[in-house]
C-alpha cells in the first residue's frame, strides 16, 4: 500500500477495506456489453454487473470523468461505436456518468419498445446490427429492427446518412464569413431535427441545414420518419399501414413521398440510359409529364416532360427528360436512343411524324385509349404482360392519370433492374437517391450572393 493513502484511511478499518483496498484488489471489470443477441437483455446484465461494481470499488466517489472514463473501459469497442453516435447536448454531458448511462439504456432498450408490428422481424436471437458501425459496414440485409434502431437518434441517423453521403458534410470553412468554421450542433429549435450546421463566429452565426441539398430538403417530415417511410415505400407496404405506422395525420404527405421515390427511380433510369432498338426490333416510344418533379438537381419543377422507350424483345428501356415536346426536341432524342432499321410506334403527335424519313419504320397509335384502360385490349400494340405487372404493383384501379400511371411503370422496370437482385434493396434504394440527389452547398452560397442585405442578420435556411 503506498503510503500517501493512509491519511485517509487510518480512520477505520473498515474504511480501509472497502475503499480504495477494493480497486487494489483487482475487482474484475464487468464484461463487455454483448451486441448480438437480445440487446435489451444483454443491457440489463452488464448494467447490474456495472452497478455492483460501482458499489464495490466505491467508484461515485470519484470526479465523473474518470467514472465514465471507467465505463467506456469495460463496455468494449463496439459499444463504443454507439457511444460516438449517441446525442449528447455537449462535451460535459458526454462526460457525466449518469447521461451516459441513460442513453446507453435508451438505445439498448429501444428495441423492446417497438410499436408491435406484423413488418418487424424480431430477429432477437441472431446477430442484430446494433451499432452504427455495424450498420454502415453490414452486408446483411437490413429488417425493420435496424431501421427502427437507426432511426432512434436523430443525431446517429445524421451520422449514419453523412457517412454515405446522402446528406452533405459542410464540416469546414463559413461560406459567408470565411474565417469560421462549421460544426454541426445541437439546437432543438432549429428544423424538425434538431440539428444544424453552425458557424463557429459568433458574430458571423450562418446556419445551414443539415439537409442541405440532399433528397430531404423541404419536408416537414422528419428524417427519422422519412427513413422508414423508405422501408416501407421499398417493400410495397401499403399505404393505409404507412400511415398508421408513422402516426402521419395526411395520407397526401406520403402519397408525396412515394411519388418522391419514383421520381428517383426516373432519374437513375435516364441517368443510365443506352441505345437501343435495332433491325428486327420494335420500340415503343411515349412522352408524358410527371406532375410533382421534387428538386430535381436543386430546383423546384412543376412539371416535367419525359420521353421514354421499350424494347418489346428485350425489354430494354431509355428515359429522358424534356425541355419541351417539340420535333426540334423529340427527333434527336429518339435518334439518340433508338438504333436505326427499329419499328418504332409512337402515338399520333405530330412532331414524330418525319420518323419515316430518317430510317426507321413508323406505326401509330392511338395512345390515348389506352391509359384509361389498359386491361380492355383496346390498345394492342403493347407489351401486354409488362403492363399486367404494372397494374399489380398496386396501381389504383380507377382514376388513374396518365403520368400517375407512367411513373408506375417505371417504378416496375427499375424495381426489376436495380432492386430485384440487391443484397439489401434499402442500402440499394439509397444508393440511388445518392445518385440522384448530391448535397452540396451551391444553394447556400447562391442566396448568400443574391441577398448581400441579410448580410448581418443569420440567415434562416429553410429545412
Ligand atoms: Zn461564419
Amino acid at each position: 500500500m503506498a503510503d500517501e493513502d493512509h491519511g485517509e484511511e487510518e480512520q477505520g478499518a473498515h474504511g480501509e477495506a472497502h475503499g480504495h483496498v477494493g480497486r487494489r484488489m483487482n475487482v474484475p471489470l464487468p464484461a463487455k456489453l454483448e451486441l448480438k443477441g437480445n440487446l435489451a437483455t444483454n443491457w440489463r446484465k452488464f448494467r447490474r454487473m456495472w452497478n455492483n461494481y460501482v458499489i464495490v470499488t466505491r467508484l461515485n466517489n470519484e470526479d465523473n470523468q474518470f467514472q465514465t472514463a471507467t465505463l467506456l473501459t469495460c463496455i468494449g469497442s463496439d459499444a463504443l461505436d454507439i457511444y460516438d453516435g449517441l446525442a449528447f447536448e455537449d462535451e460535459d454531458e458526454r462526460n457525466d456518468i449518469e447521461a451516459v448511462l441513460q442513453r446507453f439504456e435508451e438505445f439498448c432498450l429501444g428495441e423492446s419498445l417497438g410499436p408491435a408490428s406484423p413488418f418487424i422481424n424480431l430477429r432477437s436471437h441472431t446477430s442484430v446490427l446494433s451499432s452504427k458501425m455495424a450498420l454502415i459496414q453490414s452486408c446483411e440485409a437490413m429488417v425493420y429492427n435496424d431501421v427502427y434502431r437507426l432511426t432512434f437518434d436523430s443525431s446517429m441517423l445524421v451520422d449514419w446518412l453523412t457517412a454515405r453521403g446522402i446528406i452533405g458534410n459542410f464540416a469546414g470553412a463559413c461560406p459567408r464569413c470565411g474565417t469560421g468554421e462549421l460544426t454541426r450542433k445541437k439546437d432543438p429549435s432549429y428544423g424538425r431535427d434538431g440539428l444544424v450546421w453552425r458557424c463557429r463566429v459568433k458574430s458571423c452565426g450562418q446556419k445551414v441545414s443539415i439537409r442541405e441539398g440532399s433528397w430531404f430538403s423541404g419536408s416537414h417530415l422528419t428524417m427519422c420518419q422519412i427513413m422508414k417511410h423508405l422501408y416501407y415505400w421499398v417493400y410495397k407496404t401499403p399505404l393505409h399501414v404507412i400511415q398508421h405506422e408513422l402516426k402521419v395525420g395526411s395520407n397526401s404527405t406520403l402519397v408525396d413521398w412515394n411519388m418522391f421515390c419514383r421520381e428517383v427511380c426516373m432519374s437513375v433510369i435516364e441517368s443510365d440510359s443506352e441505345q437501343i432498338g435495332g433491325p428486327g426490333t420494335t420500340v415503343e416510344i411515349d412522352e408524358s409529364k410527371f406532375g410533382k418533379r421534387k428538386y430535381h438537381r436543386g430546383k423546384r419543377v412543376d412539371g416535367v416532360w419525359v420521353l421514354g422507350g421499350i424494347e418489346r424483345e428485350s425489354r430494354q428501356v431509355f428515359l429522358t427528360s424534356l425541355p419541351d415536346r417539340s420535333a426540334d426536341t423529340l427527333i434527336p432524342i429518339i435518334e439518340k436512343y433508338v438504333a436505326k432499321g427499329t419499328t418504332i410506334i409512337t402515338d399520333c403527335w405530330k412532331a414524330y411524324s418525319k420518323l419515316g424519313q430518317l430510317g426507321y419504320t413508323h406505326l401509330t397509335v392511338n395512345h390515348s385509349e389506352h391509359f384509361k384502360d389498359p386491361e380492355t385490349g383496346a390498345h394492342t400494340n403493347t407489351i401486354e404482360s409488362t403492363w399486367r405487372a404494372v397494374k399489380n404493383t398496386g396501381l389504383p384501379a380507377s382514376g388513374t392519370t396518365k403520368a400517375l400511371y407512367d411513373s408506375y411503370f417505371v417504378e416496375y422496370i427499375f424495381r426489376k433492374k436495380y432492386l430485384s437482385g440487391a443484397e439489401d434493396k434499402y442500402l440499394a434504394f439509397l444508393e440511388a437517391v445518392k445518385k440522384v440527389y448530391t448535397p452540396n452547398m451551391d444553394r447556400v452560397i447562391e442566396r448568400l450572393e443574391t441577398k448581400p442585405s441579410l448580410e448581418r442578420q443569420p440567415l434562416k435556411v429553410k429545412n
